[in-house]
């Protein structure tokens, strides 16, 4: 039979049958796994056998998650962790050790910037952000030390986009180990791996679970730099529930048919927006007026499900913009089928500086919508009052 298609691999890779012979693949909500003797206890310690021996380590339900994420990214091996930033933070330490230097834009997501800025450097481990929109200056900024390439692409909040191709012989070129956060695109819309990333970091929390429900990350790529994460997780803790890994592996089953819908959904109001008289600038991977348009279209399949825009009148404006929402949620979380309005100037970037907000491409104004799956005219309707009450 021929290599099964995405959309067949999503929904077709399941744990092993049990003797109950279920259709839908059951919780296994345990945290221990039971011997027949203490031989087969022995030679599993000794890792003479593979087999599943305690939940920290690896669960049927964590196992059928990461496969088929593997599976969809075109990954040799993965592993998956309680939260996104689990991921994140299990990369940084499996990889890196005192006197290391990253190299990063500030295109990244705030909880990252973070771990990068204020976490890392207790552990003598560095970073330096390049300029996202000119990625060629880079070269003047890799040190010896530098070890790793981390990009996020598109970047949370602004939807900024570095070219996965042209960063492959970049990291050729400096020895760096090449890292993707493709938490935006997903693997229905970019695989950074058929690009030549070294390693694929996720928080399923987004897109991938889709309907707001669990916390989950995961990190997939080249075996050989999957191990000692693993290893990290496993011996540290910031292992994936099973049960939240039963929801994540059923919402990937889905993946394709929400995000299609997300990214149409997404596209007809960025256009929209595009000519509306009060809205400065629209930002989204798939329209024409996007600086890095044509890498989008080049590395995704579809403009994803984040629109960006900026309503003239500053902080204030964006605030009464919110308040002034019907149907749209205000919160935190992105990648619901619930569409979800923020400001990034007053809630999640409001402890940087003006300067510092603009050089991480985040105007006053700025309005991050994460489009859900209700139907585009309510959606667009309930944008264009809060528009309009706003003035
Ligand atoms: C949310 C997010 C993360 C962190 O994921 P959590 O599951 O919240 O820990 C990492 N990267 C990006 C791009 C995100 O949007």
């Amino acid at each position: 039979m021929e290599k099964l298609r995405f959309e067949t691999q999503a929904i077709r890779t399941q744990a092993e049958r049990s003797q109950h012979d279920e259709h839908s693949v059951p919780m296994y909500l345990t945290s221990s796994f039971v011997f027949e003797d203490a031989e087969e206890m022995r030679a599993t310690f000794a890792d003479e056998q593979q087999r599943n021996i305690y939940s920290r380590f690896s669960n049927p339900n964590v196992q059928e998650f990461v496969d088929k994420l593997c599976l969809l990214e075109g990954a040799e091996a993965g592993v998956a962790t309680a939260t996104g930033m689990a991921a994140v933070f299990g990369t940084f330490m499996a990889h890196l050790k005192q006197g290391d230097h990253i190299l990063s834009s500030r295109a990244v997501f705030g909880s990252t910037h973070n771990v990068l800025m204020q976490t890392l450097p207790d552990y003598g481990i560095t970073t330096t952000y390049g300029d996202v929109n000119d990625p060629e200056s880079w070269e003047a900024l890799v040190r010896p030390e530098t070890k790793l390439l981390y990009v996020e692409t598109p970047s949370n909040p602004g939807v900024e986009i570095l070219d996965l191709a042209w960063l492959r012989d970049f990291c050729d070129r400096h020895n760096l180990l090449y890292v993707v956060d493709n938490c935006f695109a997903t693997p229905y819309l970019q695989k950074p791996i058929d690009f030549g990333a070294d390693l694929v970091v996720h928080s399923a929390t987004k897109w991938i679970d889709g309907q707001g429900r669990v916390l989950g990350g995961a990190v997939v790529g080249k075996a050989e730099l999957i191990k000692p994460i693993f290893t990290f997780v496993r011996r540290t803790g910031p292992s994936l529930s099973p049960f939240n890994a039963w929801v994540l592996s059923k919402s990937l089953e889905t993946l394709h048919v929400r995000m299609d819908r997300h990214c149409s959904n997404a596209l007809t109001l960025a256009q929209r927006l595009e000519s509306h008289p009060d809205v400065e600038q629209v930002r989204y991977p798939f329209l024409n007026s996007h600086p890095q348009a044509e890498v989008a279209r080049k590395q995704m399949t579809a403009g994803g499900g984040i629109v960006c825009f900026e309503l003239d009148g500053g902080i204030e404006r964006g605030r009464k913009y919110l308040d002034a929402l019907q149907v749209c949620s205000l919160t935190a979380n992105l990648g619901d089928s619930r569409t979800i309005a923020t400001h990034p100037a007053s809630t999640t970037h409001a402890k940087l500086t003006e300067a510092e907000r603009l050089a991480a491409g985040i105007p006053p104004g700025l309005i991050r919508i994460s489009v859900g799956l209700e139907h585009i005219e309510d959606i667009a309707g309930d944008i264009w009052q809060a528009i309009k009450a706003s003035r």
